[in-house]
């Protein structure tokens, strides 16, 4: 850290998965850096309480629930003993020992890395209060180029604000201060749903509440099928089209009254409730008014394919310029913000951000949806592999997953690849390379995968496009924009 940073070639506002990396790559090509942001470490929400944490407490669960459901295959474990205190100093270590290698790696590309809040002066200038944990007081930063990464935060929904210990959102429920009796999920996005899993699998009796008519909206339902039947295990009650519409602290708990399709007749009482009812872009970066920096109706700062503001010696990235609201989309537009400072040729045109939701099963997805082709009218044809004919997903007792892919019938190109099933997280990363590399069907089919492995339903599917899988004889699906299926 530096008190004499007067001026830098970047300023990168906000460590975190868009922060760092822009940083780090600046750093890479030679460039003057410093980096904000007020905790010890980069990190940001992504390693502190998001991404990180979550997927830690996911992997717990995951262990626990692959224990109890051994006795499908005759192993039965006796009841786990679950040391709280433990699992939560292993969770917190996970982040530790990350954020702090990224403050080694800073150190190590002799990236300034300033602890502390940043406001805008001008167009050209920075007023950063250093963080009561650093050094204190304010200091002056003049920059050639800035990018502003100052991710998102949890929404609320103001008319059912409660100041109570019992009602979390995402950074106190990865606390996990406790195993509550019940708990209420107030949204049935990914955060709600994975949160859930956690609290179910360490004992509590979870419901969920979805103002929509299915979990996951806007995610092909082909793909939450599988999940949300698990998911009626896994949680006492799922309530759709339903709202909550009154919260009341009592002594033992909090009195929820819903409205809608599924609402319960009565309030009920949960001795928590988790709002996860979306993020909030932090565009109200201090000062921004005194820029050119423009900000649209959803709250997201506008940029172009650089991701250059309207200001032009400002840049904004990651979550707070614009969905979808990922940590790998972050880094990405991060390091392409960094190329355009250094003069090079590049735009932020992907065609595959993948999308991963790290339930039991993960549901993964990238490039074009069905309901994107329908909207747009293209006609695609669909493959879809189901995992009850895949040798690997049986031997791990988990054949309830299907893998698709969706093809343009004339070129025969992969255009988007969904999957539902154990791991699908990591599966999804081929079908981001072949969509990205346009790959054609074919070439999906003629690479050989290793047997047994789950990446065989990736080219299972390709070879279904062709009417030709080994292990599945499935008509295909064609999906003709506007004449619907
Ligand atoms: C529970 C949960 C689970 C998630 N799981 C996943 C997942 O599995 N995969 C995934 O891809 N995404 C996940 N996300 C989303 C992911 O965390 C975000 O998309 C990602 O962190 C966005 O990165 P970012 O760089 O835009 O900003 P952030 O990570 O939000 O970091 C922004 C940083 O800027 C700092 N900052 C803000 N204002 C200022 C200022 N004025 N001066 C200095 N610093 C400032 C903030 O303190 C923060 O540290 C999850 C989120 C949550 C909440």
């Amino acid at each position: 850290m530096s008190d004499k940073a007067a001026s830098t070639q970047v300023a990168v506002i906000g460590a975190g998965p868009g922060g760092y990396a822009a940083a780090f790559l600046a750093a890479d090509l030679g460039l003057k850096v410093a980096l904000i942001d007020p905790e010890v470490n980069p990190g940001g929400v992504c390693l502190y309480r998001g991404c990180i944490p979550s997927k830690a407490l996911l992997h717990a669960a995951r262990v626990l629930t692959e224990a109890r459901e051994a006795a499908h295959f005759g192993i039965d474990f006796a009841a786990p003993k679950i040391d709280l205190d433990k699992l939560r100093a292993w969770k917190e270590g996970v982040v530790t020992k990350l954020t702090g290698g990224l403050g080694l790696l800073a150190k190590q590309r002799a990236v300034d890395y300033i602890r502390g809040e940043a406001a805008f002066l001008d167009a050209r200038t920075l007023a950063i209060k250093r963080a009561p944990g650093g050094q204190g007081g304010e200091e002056r930063l003049a920059f050639e180029h800035a990018i502003i990464a100052t991710g998102s935060r949890p929404a609320t929904i103001p008319s059912l604000s409660l100041s109570s210990p019992r009602v979390m959102d995402s950074t106190s429920a990865l606390d996990i201060t406790d195993v509550p009796k019940t708990l209420l999920v107030v949204g049935g996005g990914y955060i709600g749903l994975e949160l859930g899993t956690v609290y179910a699998a360490l004992g509590t009796r979870v419901a969920v509440v979805e103002m929509m008519d299915g979990l996951l909206p806007g995610v092909d339902r082909d793909l939450v099928g599988p999940l949300g039947k698990r998911m009626e295990k896994i949680f006492a009650a799922t309530m759709l089209s339903t709202k909550v519409v009154e919260m009341k602290e009592e002594k033992d708990g909090v009195r929820v009254r819903f409205e809608g399709a599924q609402a319960p007749a009565e309030p009920q009482v949960f001795e928590k409730v988790l709002v996860a009812v979306g993020r909030k872009p932090n565009s109200r970066v201090p000062g921004l008014e005194k820029t050119k920096v423009a900000v649209g109706e959803r709250g997201f700062i506008t940029v172009d394919l650089h991701r250059r503001t309207a200001e032009p010696s400002i840049y904004a990235i990651g979550d707070v310029a614009g969905e979808p609201m990922l940590a790998h989309k972050a880094s990405h537009e991060g390091r392409t913000a960094v190329e355009v400072i250094a003069g090079h040729k590049v735009a932020f045109e992907p065609q595959a951000i993948p999308a991963v939701v790290f339930t039991d099963p993960e549901i993964a997805w990238c490039g074009l949806t069905e309901e994107q082709a329908k909207r747009e009218n293209r006609t695609v044809r669909v493959a879809r592999f189901p995992w009850g004919a895949s040798g690997r997903a049986m031997t791990l007792d988990r054949p309830e997953g299907v893998t698709k892919l969706l093809v343009d019938p004339e070129s025969e190109r992969v255009l988007g690849v969904g999957i539902v099933g154990s791991g699908a997280g990591e599966l999804i990363a081929e079908g981001v390379l072949a969509v990205e590399m346009a790959a054609l069907a074919s070439d999906v089919k003629l690479s050989i995968h290793p047997h047994p492995t789950l990446s065989e339903t990736v080219m299972e599917a390709a070879e279904v496009f062709f009417g030709q899988s080994t292990h599945v004889y499935r008509p295909l699906k064609v999906v003709q924009g506007r004449a619907g299926l």
